[in-house]
C-alpha cells in the first residue's frame, strides 16, 4: 500500500509538473498572440490616425505599442528555459521594437502635422516588411511552442493513464494481498485456538490427561500452549492429591466408625458385665449366683452353650456352678488335671478336630470348644467351659467376662465366708446363738402374721462334764461335733439347728406344733443315744441328751425370750425327771392343733 501510495504520489507530482509545462506553453502562446494582437491594434490605430488625424487614434497607437513591447518582454522572460524559443522571442522583441519605433515615429509625424512624412514612412513598406517578419517569427515560435505543448500534453496524458493503470492494477492487487494476508493470519490463529478450545472442552468434560500439541507455527501460541499444559499438569496433580486425600479420609473415617462401633460394643459389654458383677456381689447363695451367671453369660457370648466350674472347698475337684445354652453337665465335676487350661493357667481351645489336645473332662462331647481359666490374684479359681469357637471379635468379651466372673466369685466366697464366720459356731458349724436369736425373732414375726405354729427345742447333753473330766476337753469337743452332725442330719431342712452355748443346743422349727415336733425330737434323741463317739482311738461311752419343747403363742414376748424360757423350763424338767427324754411345755401341749 505504501508503494502504491508512493507511485501515485510520484505520478501525480510528475503530472503536475507536466501540466505546469503545458500551462507554460499556453502562457507563451497567449503572450505571443497578445504581443501580435497589440501590434496589430497599434497598426490599425496608426492607419486610423493617418486617415482621420484624430488624436485619439494616436493615443491608441502609443498604448498598444507599449503593450506590445511589454508582451514581447514577457515572452522573452517566459522562454528563458528554452534557448531556441528564447532566441526567437528575443528576435520577436527586437522586431516588435523596430516596428513599434516606426509606428511611434509615424504617429509623432502625424501628430506634428507631417502627414507627408508619415505617408512616406508608411509608403516605404518597411512597416509591412517588419510586420511580416514579426508574423513569421511569431508563427515559428507558436509552431514550436504548439509542438512543445502537444508533446507536453502527451506526457500529461501518459502520466494520467499511468496513474489510472496504477489505481486499476495496484488497488485490487493490494486488496488481494491484504485479503490473503488476513486469511493466512486468521487461519494461523484459528488452528491453534481450535486445538486449545478442543482440549479445554475435554478438560471441562473431565479428561484431565488432555494436553495441547505444543508444536505450532507461532511462538506466542506455543508459549500459550505450554503455559496451558503446565496449568493442566498442576490441576491434574492437585486433583490426584485431592483424590488421595479423600481416599485417606475415607479410610480414616471407616476406621473411626469401626473403632467407634468397637468402643460402643465394648461399652455395652462393660455395662452388661457391670450389672452382672453388681448382682453377683449382692447374691447370698450359690443358687442365686448360678442364676445370675445363667442369665448374663449367654447375653455376653450369645449362642455358645457353656458351663462355669469352680474349685470345691478342698480344691480337689472342679464342680459346676452353672450351665447354660442347654448344656448338660455332670454334677460330680472333674479333677483339675483333666483340663489343660487349668494346668497351664491360660486359654485352651480346640477349633477343629485334631488341631490340639482335647481336655479329658470334655471327652467326646465336641470337637471344638474353649476352656478359659478363671484367675484371681494369680490363682486359678475355676474354669469357663464353652462348647463352641470364640472368634477374635468375641475375645474381648470373653476376657472381660472371665475377669468379672472370677472377681465376683472370689468376692462372693469371701463374703460368704465372712458371713458364715459371724453366724456359725466354729466347733460344730451349727448356727450360733446370735443367729438363733435373730432368726427366732423373724420366725415369730412371720408366725404371728400368718398364724402358723412355731416351736422351739432346747436340748442339753446329759452329764457332759464327765466326758471332759474322763477323756479330756478334746473328747468333749468330739462329742459336741458328733451330736451336732447327728442333729443336722436328723432335723428337717426348714429347721434351724443352733448351738446355744456349751453343750446346749436350740432348734427353731417353723410350721410345727410342740406335740407334733416331740415325736421327731424323740427319734433324734433315740439316734443320739445310740451313737458311739470315738476319739483318739477309743470309744467315749454312752451319750444321751434331754430335750424341752415349747410353742410360741401371742401372749409371749416378740423377741423370743419367753419362748426360750418356756422350752428351757421343759428341758429343766426333763433333766429332773431322769434325763434322756423329751418333754413338752405344759401350756404348749394344749396348743396342739
Ligand atoms: P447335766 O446332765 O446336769 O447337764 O450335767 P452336765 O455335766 O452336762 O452339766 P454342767 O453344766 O455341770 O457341765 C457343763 C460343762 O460343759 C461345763 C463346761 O466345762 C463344759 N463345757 C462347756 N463348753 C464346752 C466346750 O466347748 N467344750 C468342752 N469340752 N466342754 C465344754
Ligand atoms: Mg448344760
Ligand atoms: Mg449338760
Amino acid at each position: 500500500m505504501a508503494l502504491l501510495a508512493g507511485l501515485l504520489l510520484e505520478g501525480s507530482a510528475q503530472t503536475r509538473a507536466s501540466l505546469a509545462w503545458v500551462i507554460h506553453s499556453s502562457q507563451v502562446l497567449k503572450t505571443a498572440n497578445r504581443a501580435m494582437g497589440h501590434l496589430q491594434q497599434a497598426e490599425s490605430g496608426e492607419r486610423g490616425f493617418a486617415l482621420t488625424h484624430n488624436p485619439e487614434f494616436g493615443e491608441t497607437v502609443e498604448a498598444e505599442v507599449g503593450a506590445a513591447r511589454a508582451a514581447a518582454g514577457e515572452l522573452v522572460i517566459l522562454t528563458k528555459d528554452n534557448p531556441a524559443q528564447n532566441d526567437r522571442a528575443v528576435q520577436i522583441r527586437t522586431l516588435i521594437g523596430q516596428r513599434a519605433d516606426l509606428l511611434e515615429q509615424i504617429a509623432k509625424q502625424t501628430r506634428a502635422g507631417d502627414f507627408t512624412g508619415a505617408q512616406a514612412a508608411v509608403a516605404s513598406g518597411r512597416g509591412r516588411y517588419l510586420m511580416q517578419l514579426v508574423e513569421a517569427r511569431v508563427s515559428d515560435l507558436l509552431n514550436e511552442e504548439r509542438a512543445l505543448s502537444t508533446t507536453r500534453t502527451d506526457v500529461v496524458d501518459k502520466r494520467l493513464s499511468y496513474i489510472t493503470w496504477l489505481v486499476l492494477g495496484g488497488v485490487p492487487l493490494t486488496m488481494i494481498f491484504v485479503g490473503y494476508t488476513a486469511a493466512t493470519l486468521i487461519r494461523r490463529i484459528r488452528r491453534p485456538v481450535d486445538a486449545m478450545m478442543t482440549v479445554m472442552g475435554q478438560l471441562g468434560a473431565g479428561d484431565r490427561a488432555a494436553r495441547i500439541d505444543a508444536h505450532m507455527e507461532s511462538s506466542e501460541f506455543e508459549r500459550l500452549a505450554n503455559g496451558y499444559n503446565a496449568m493442566a499438569e498442576e490441576l491434574e496433580g492437585a486433583v490426584a492429591d485431592q483424590h488421595e486425600s479423600q481416599d485417606r479420609l475415607h479410610v480414616a473415617n471407616a476406621e473411626l466408625s469401626r473403632n467407634t462401633e468397637v468402643l460402643r460394643e465394648r461399652g455395652e459389654v462393660i455395662e452388661l458385665l457391670g450389672g452382672m458383677a453388681h448382682r453377683m456381689q449382692a447374691a447370698r447363695t450359690d443358687d442365686e449366683l448360678a442364676s445370675i451367671i445363667r442369665v448374663f453369660v449367654p447375653r455376653v457370648l450369645p449362642e455358645i452353650p457353656g458351663a462355669l466350674y469352680a474349685h470345691n472347698n478342698s480344691r480337689n475337684l472342679l464342680v459346676p456352678i452353672a450351665a447354660w445354652g442347654g448344656l448338660d453337665v455332670a454334677s460330680s465335676g472333674f479333677a483339675p488335671d483333666q483340663c489343660w487350661a487349668l494346668r497351664r493357667g491360660q486359654s485352651h481351645f480346640v477349633v477343629e478336630p485334631d488341631s490340639d489336645i482335647v481336655c479329658a473332662h470334655v471327652g467326646n462331647q465336641t470337637d471344638h470348644y474353649h476352656c478359659e481359666p478363671l484367675l484371681a490374684g494369680g490363682e486359678v479359681i475355676g474354669v469357663l467351659y464353652l462348647k463352641g469357637v470364640v472368634g477374635t471379635e468375641n475375645r474381648f468379651r470373653l476376657t472381660v467376662l472371665t475377669e468379672n466372673i472370677a472377681s465376683a466369685l472370689v468376692n462372693h466366697r469371701l463374703q460368704r465366708g465372712l458371713r458364715e464366720q459371724t453366724i456359725r459356731d466354729p466347733l460344730t458349724s451349727l448356727f450360733n446363738r446370735r443367729y438363733m436369736e435373730e432368726t427366732l425373732a423373724l420366725e415369730i414375726a412371720r408366725a404371728s402374721r400368718s398364724g402358723s405354729p412355731l416351736s422351739l427345742v432346747m436340748c442339753d447333753v446329759d452329764h457332759f462334764k464327765r466326758f471332759n473330766d474322763e477323756f479330756g476337753h478334746d473328747a468333749g469337743d468330739a462329742v459336741l461335733q458328733a451330736v451336732a452332725t447327728e442333729m443336722r442330719s436328723r432335723f428337717r431342712d426348714g429347721d434351724v439347728v443352733c448351738r446355744f452355748g456349751g453343750e446346749e443346743f436350740t432348734i427353731i422349727a417353723p410350721g410345727t406344733s410342740a406335740v407334733t415336733l416331740a415325736a421327731r425330737v424323740d427319734a433324734v434323741r433315740q439316734s443320739i443315744s445310740e451313737l458311739i463317739v470315738h476319739q483318739g482311738g477309743r470309744a467315749l461311752g454312752s451319750l444321751t441328751m434331754s430335750f424341752g419343747i415349747a410353742s410360741w403363742e401371742d401372749s409371749m414376748e416378740r423377741d423370743g425370750s419367753t419362748l426360750i424360757k418356756a422350752a428351757d423350763a421343759a428341758l429343766y424338767r426333763a433333766k429332773r425327771e431322769g434325763r434322756n427324754r423329751v418333754l413338752v411345755d405344759a401350756r404348749s401341749e394344749t396348743l396342739t392343733a
